[in-house]
């Protein structure tokens, strides 16, 4: 067992993600464009993983959620009305002395991020968003916005899914999807980036029973993000300050991780109350189809339900649950790589991914790459898994298993299985298992292998618990 644990530093990670291929910075052959970033071989399954464990609690476990996929492409009015085109902005200010621009609200002792010094202009509003032209025409007037938030697909599409579904309050929809954001000062890695993945769900509820919701979101959210490995004392709640909340929100809980930079927002939980479907309702051209709704609007609106007796309509509130992917996939990146110190004194990284997240679900290695009865075996094996569909299973050849090992611990593959001579000897054919965590081994026959893998990713334990 490993003598001394540490874990890694935001260099560490960033250089291991690209030696590994999770992430890499995107056009680096052009030089790289600031605050994107593409995902690899590995990044691209991790995140898949990550998205698909949120669609799986939010949709398919849950009897109250239906989803969504919206455009990206928003129409102008939708930020119009959603208040981003006024008020979607960040104070950015420049230094005078070395030209480096940053936002204003982010400064240490009101010093330049990048020389100290004081000699700042005052700060202007910058919008966030990003505009782009729509059609053939370029004018003024054929501009569209890129998404900053996926929410907004939601609350225009309201009244659809409620048409389509009959939902009764309360339910949700859920989506997730690229948002835009022309971030001032990018950075951290992917923690702040222009172009990123959220997980939005927007849950509408009665006003009135909104407080309540609000606090059960936090909590079930909160558990999610232990139930992927992040470790408890790494995860904390924020209430954000009345003064801070965004133009939507009564009241708003983070959920900050403790990255390498600090703890930092992971996923905000809001009480947008009944702003977005108020405002996208009052600013309808085809009003008076319904009775006069909340006190909060006083025009007519569409995009409403009508209380439990079929009397009287209203606009529900709606809580909002909004975590980036990207910014998941850092924190279940840095929680789970370790470096170890082992009793022999070599040194060994692993990545302790939950199953479930691992990019590879097992890697099938032939102890001798030239022998054809074992290579034979090995392929038969990585098939045989992989048309199980949990995921990817590698058949990893690279003729040396210690090696094979080290290379499968630095990218969380939980489980190798090695085909060897003894495969072959015996009264039934067999191979070894090595678990990654524990690295402890155990011979199963190789009629038992699949039962094993399914049982395995089913309970989803590592360590010596598998055993
Ligand atoms: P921050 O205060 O860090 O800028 P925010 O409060 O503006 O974040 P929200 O608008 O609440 O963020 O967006 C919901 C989630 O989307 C955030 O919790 C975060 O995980 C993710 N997110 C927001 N902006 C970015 C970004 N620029 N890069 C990566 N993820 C982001």
């Amino acid at each position: 067992m490993p003598e001394k644990n540490c874990k890694l530093s935001m260099n560490d990670i960033v250089s291991l993600c690209k030696r590994r291929g999770f992430i890499f910075q995107s056009a680096d052959i052009y030089g790289g464009l600031q605050g994107l970033y593409d995902y690899g071989p590995l990044g691209v399954e991790l995140k898949n993983n990550l998205r698909d464990a949120w669609w799986k609690s939010m949709v398919y476990e849950r009897d109250d959620v239906e989803g969504l996929d919206s455009s990206l492409i928003g129409h102008p009015l939708i930020f119009k009305h959603s208040g981003h085109e006024d008020t979607f902005s960040d104070p950015m200010v420049d230094c005078r002395d070395c030209k480096c621009r940053m936002r204003g609200d982010h400064l240490l002792d009101g010093k330049c991020d990048n020389c100290g010094s004081k000699n700042l202009t005052e700060p202007r509003q910058f919008n966030l968003m990003f505009k782009a032209n729509f059609g053939p025409l370029e004018d003024d007037a054929s501009f569209v916005y890129l998404r900053p938030e996926t929410a907004q697909g939601i609350f225009i599409n309201f009244k659809n899914v409620l048409d389509s579904t009959s939902r009764k309050l309360p339910f949700g929809i859920a989506q997730t999807g690229k948002s835009f954001r022309n971030e001032v000062t990018p950075r951290n890695f992917i923690f702040r980036v222009r172009e990123f993945e959220q997980m939005e769900l927007e849950f509408f509820v009665e006003p009135g029973t909104d407080e309540e919701w609000h606090e059960k979101w936090v909590q079930y959210r909160l558990e999610w993000w232990k139930e992927q490995g992040l470790a408890a004392d790494k995860l904390k709640l924020f209430h954000q300050p009345h003064e801070e909340l965004a133009h939507y929100a009564k009241a708003t809980v983070d959920i900050l991780y403790e990255f390498p930079h600090g703890f930092e927002e992971l996923e905000g939980v809001a009480n947008r109350t009944d702003f977005d479907l108020g405002s996208h309702s009052k600013n309808q051209d085809e009003l008076n189809i319904f009775a006069k709704v909340s006190a909060n609007h006083d025009s007519n609106a569409k995009l409403v339900v009508q209380n439990l007796e079929g009397k009287n309509f209203f606009v529900p509130y709606v809580i909002e649950p909004s975590a980036g992917l990207d910014r998941g996939v850092l924190a279940v990146l840095s929680d789970g790589f370790n470096r170890e110190i082992l009793e022999n004194g070599s040194e060994r990284i692993v990545l302790k991914l939950k199953p479930h997240l691992a990019p590879f679900k097992a890697a099938v290695v032939p102890l001798a790459k030239n022998n054809e009865r074992i290579v034979e075996k090995s392929k038969e094996i990585a098939k045989k898994l992989s048309r199980l569909r949990l995921g990817r299973v590698k058949y990893e050849d690279i003729g040396n298993v210690g090696k094979a090992y080290r290379r499968h611990d630095e990218v969380g593959t939980p489980l190798c299985i090695t085909v060897d001579f003894d495969t072959f000897e015996g009264a039934e054919e067999s191979v070894t298992l090595r678990e990654r965590d524990s690295m402890e081994q155990k011979r199963i026959p190789i009629r038992e292998v699949e039962k094993f893998f399914q049982e395995f990713y089913a309970a989803g334990r590592v360590g010596n618990s598998i055993w």
